[in-house]
């Protein structure tokens, strides 16, 4: 088993115990941007890690922080 969305570090699911975790991408509305951003240039994805079984979102984080750096 080799898929990129294997997280063999990632706790138990907090909600059912399950192991199995997916990594889901959000877009559309789900995009972050820096707070005071003039125009919606860049930003970034948000990226979450849920488990298969119940859907429990486990991790939510920002793909790209290093774009927030200058704001
Ligand atoms: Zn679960």
């Amino acid at each position: 088993m080799s898929k990129d969305a294997a997280m063999p570090d990632t706790a138990p699911c907090k909600r059912c115990g399950g192991a199995s975790f997916g990594e889901g991408k959000v877009i559309g509305e789900g995009r972050v941007y820096p707070v005071r951003a003039f125009m919606l240039i860049g930003g970034s994805d948000l990226l979450l890690v849920f488990c298969l079984d119940c859907g429990e979102v486990a991790s939510t984080r920002v793909k790209h922080p290093e774009k927030f750096h200058n704001h």
